[in-house]
């Protein structure tokens, strides 16, 4: 109601942090210089923040490097209060040894991979304490509606973050039969230093996504973050360090991609990047990582999704789910179900239903109750997707609402649906990420799964159906990371994520995010010595 959308939501909110974090301590950048972070709202200065270039990433690599060389993370051998422990082991071993001649020194060598987890989850509760303002500085910076911050987005970053310190002591190699006299055992260690770029659309969880498992691993890290929200991730490592995470295991350097993202990409002491954004960049990070040191890389790149919807949909569910598969986030999600394909014997009624929902869209200020749709990130993003709505509008596809900005200030866009969409169009072939909407019209199983996949992109598909067998068809035949049956982002932690084709390589999330932040290491012994 309109009275819903008028209240305002204040959470108590100020920007404490806005310099780089390099071994622990909050620097200005080794320039001097800084750039500004906008309200998307308006597109007015929220702070300055320090802008991090070549050099910088030299100093984050170099503390992250002697912090995993040096210890204690990737072992958590000797930390804070188990020094203490380890004393009282000593003098109990010096004891033994005196009484028993009993060589218990060794207790004094045990790994303490706990005390790892247990940062991790002492980072968890303290961001849920501060729940609400998180959640309010990534509204201000990113232009999502608040609720979605506070309600979904900071606790499912805290669902991670202890999602994955449950696995930091749950990390182990085998024991190999092997012919021949030997005892064969795998050692699955942390990679070492790992390189971390992030986009701006979700910058908290895929923060979460990449800080979580390379910690969890014992890896250190330098992290660049998106240049259009820097905010929420220098807040939370200052908790991080307040939970007891030593100097040099996180460090966050905020700037530019050909700059600092490009120098990460390209440092010769970096030992794995993991990178998500476009397509194109992550072209460009994949070449930088192969021609310095040939680091292993993850992308979780562009897409553009099917959302299939097949002929015996109970139509006004399907509606609603497709309309959030594409409008969530503003449009801006790499997985966006931003190709509706809708059999042709519902097609009609749902057009007609999907436009007056797309109708029905509160857009406005995202810090409003009742809110469902903020500003897109910037004035960059809102032009391209401006330009794709005169495309789509230009060519032979229906524009049925929207098509048009909101306003005359910040970068508000009108929800746009556009019926009648064919496959060799802009608007069925690029990825917009906003909220435009294009529906097509398909008439059978076989066909809809050729034409969905009849794209460079591979990242996720959606399948609208009562039928388990039009289901279990869909499901093998669509060439995508993830399908969602009658059900649209799920995100949970333990699900991987990730993209077929120019949609990326690797998966985040779950116990397949493990492998990409560890080595193996074969080492054999012969049974009996010669
Ligand atoms: P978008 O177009 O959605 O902003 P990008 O792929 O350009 O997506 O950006 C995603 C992340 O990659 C951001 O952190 C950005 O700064 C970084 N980035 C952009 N260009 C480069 C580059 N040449 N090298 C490394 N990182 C880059």
């Amino acid at each position: 109601t309109a009275a819903a959308v008028e209240e305002l939501i204040t959470p108590p909110v100020q920007v404490n942090h806005t310099k780089l974090l390099i071994n622990g301590q909050f620097v200005d950048s080794a320039s001097g210089k800084t750039f500004p972070t906008l309200d998307p709202r308006t597109g007015e200065v929220i702070a300055n923040v320090a802008e991090g270039d070549l050099e910088d990433v030299n100093c984050a690599v170099a503390a992250a490097r002697k912090a995993f060389d040096e210890g204690p993370w990737p072992k958590m051998s000797a930390y804070v209060s188990l020094i203490a422990l380890s004393l009282v082991c000593l003098l109990i071993s010096l004891y033994l040894y005196y009484v028993f001649c009993f060589d218990a020194a060794q207790f004094v060598k045990y790994e303490f991979l706990e005390e790892r987890s247990r940062i991790m989850l002492k980072f968890a509760d303290l961001v849920e304490k501060h729940n609400d303002e998180i959640a309010a500085l990534e509204t201000w910076d990113n232009g999502k509606p608040y609720l979605q911050a506070a309600q979904a987005e900071v606790p499912s970053f805290v669902r991670l973050f202890r999602y994955y310190a449950g696995w930091a002591d749950k990390i182990h190699g085998l024991t190999i039969p092997a012919d021949g006299p030997h005892h064969v055992q795998t050692l699955h260690e942390p990679i070492g230093v790992a390189g971390q770029i992030i986009p701006w659309n979700f910058p908290l969880l895929m923060m979460a996504w990449k800080v979580g498992p390379a910690l969890a691993c014992g890896n250190t890290i330098v992290l660049k973050t998106a240049e259009q929200t820097p905010l929420t991730a220098l807040y939370v490592a200052n908790l991080f360090h307040e939970a007891g995470l030593p100097p040099g295991v996180l460090n966050i350097v905020s700037g530019f991609g050909p700059t600092a993202g490009a120098a990460l990409a390209s440092h010769m002491d970096v030992d794995k990047l993991a990178f998500t954004g476009s397509t194109e960049t992550g072209q460009t990070v994949l070449q930088l990582a192969a021609k310095s040191n040939l680091k292993p890389v993850t992308l979780e790149l562009g897409g553009k999704s099917p959302f299939i919807i097949c002929e015996d949909a109970d139509v006004d569910h399907a509606v609603e789910l497709a309309h959030f598969a594409l409008f969530f986030n503003q449009g801006q999600c790499c997985c966006a179900g931003s190709r509706t394909y809708v059999h042709e014997r519902v097609y009609d009624e749902f057009v007609e239903k999907a436009k007056a929902r797309a109708m029905r869209r509160v857009v406005g200020d995202p810090f409003k109750k009742g809110v469902e749709q903020g500003p897109q990130i910037d004035s960059e993003q809102f032009k391209k997707i401006l330009r794709y709505i005169r495309e789509g509008r230009d060519s032979s596809a229906t524009l049925e609402c929207g098509g048009d900005r909101i306003g005359s200030k910040g970068y508000f866009i009108q929800p746009t649906v556009f019926s009648n969409v064919k496959e060799d169009m802009s608007i069925a072939q690029d990825e917009i990420f906003g909220p435009v909407q294009c529906v097509f019209k398909f008439k059978d199983i076989g066909e809809v799964i050729k034409r969905a996949n009849n794209t460079r992109y591979g990242l996720a598909a959606g399948v609208f159906t009562k039928n388990i067998d039009t289901a279990n068809t869909l499901t093998r035949g669509l060439r995508a990371g993830t399908v969602w049956i009658n059900c649209y982002d799920i995100f949970d932690a333990g699900i991987p994520f990730g993209g077929y084709k120019m949609s990326g390589m690797g998966r985040e999330k779950g116990i397949y995010s493990l492998n990409n932040y560890l080595q193996v290491k074969a080492v054999v012994t012969p049974l009996k010595n010669p």
